[in-house]
């Protein structure tokens, strides 16, 4: 097991004191390591491949809050519609009409941020300004989403200058926003290697793996 205790204290203790969520990106990781958070008292987790989602769901306590952080897929949505409780990457109309669909199968609401693609490499995924806009028009639409923020990832880059003027386009964005409860508007960015800086610039809502699980193995 590779959960880093000491880091976690810390990095929650630091979260806590600036009113910012932590979300743990368990992803390839085992349930154990994931137990061991939640016995510190974690409760929001991470993940971002449906399949391991549902496996990892079915094993562990149902007060954990499962955050969707990956690309999903249109047709995989009604896998985790039962049970999801935030579904970062919404980047497009397509995909937020069938979380619509599927939550309201469920008969609940299920709670999303729409991704915006902030980052200079093609491969990131998420809306531009202007789908944005559009999306936002529309939300009207679906009653069984509530589109409770945004969600951006920064280029993979040292090139701190970069990273914070990309976390600075997404806040600005946010800001503009009108979100269905503006207290409560969550800002999802941030990552092991800049979440300091994605605070600093706006961020409400972090997603750290590796700090706290050690780096990921992919086989
Ligand atoms: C894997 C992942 C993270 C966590 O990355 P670390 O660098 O390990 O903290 C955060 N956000 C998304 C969208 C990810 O896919």
């Amino acid at each position: 097991m590779s959960v880093n205790v000491e880091q976690y204290a810390a990095i929650s203790n630091e979260l806590a004191a600036k009113k910012v969520t932590l979300v743990a990106v368990s992803k390839t990781k085992p349930v154990a390591d994931i137990e061991a958070l939640y016995a510190l008292g974690q409760r929001d987790f991470g993940e971002n491949y449906v399949q391991e989602l549902v496996d990892k769901q079915t094993s562990l306590p149902g007060d954990i809050r499962w955050h969707f952080i990956g690309h999903l897929q249109s047709n995989k949505v009604k896998y985790i519609a039962p049970f999801v409780y935030l579904i970062h990457g919404v980047d497009s109309l397509k995909l937020l009409k069938e979380i619509d669909k599927q939550a309201a199968k469920n008969n609940r609401t299920i709670q999303c941020l729409l991704q915006v693609h902030i980052a200079s490499e093609e491969t990131k995924f998420g809306m531009d300004e202007h789908e944005l806009a559009e999306a936002l028009a529309q939300l009207h639409l679906f009653s069984n989403v509530k589109v409770c923020g945004l969600m951006g990832m920064a280029s993979f880059s040292d090139d701190e200058t970069k990273v914070r003027n990309e976390f600075k386009v997404l806040h600005q964005l946010f800001l503009k926003s009108a979100f269905s409860d503006p207290a409560s508007a969550i800002l999802s960015m941030g990552m092991s290697g800049d979440y300091k800086m994605a605070i600093e610039e706006g961020s409400n809502m972090v997603r750290i793996g590796s700090l706290l699980f050690g780096a990921r193995v992919y086989p």
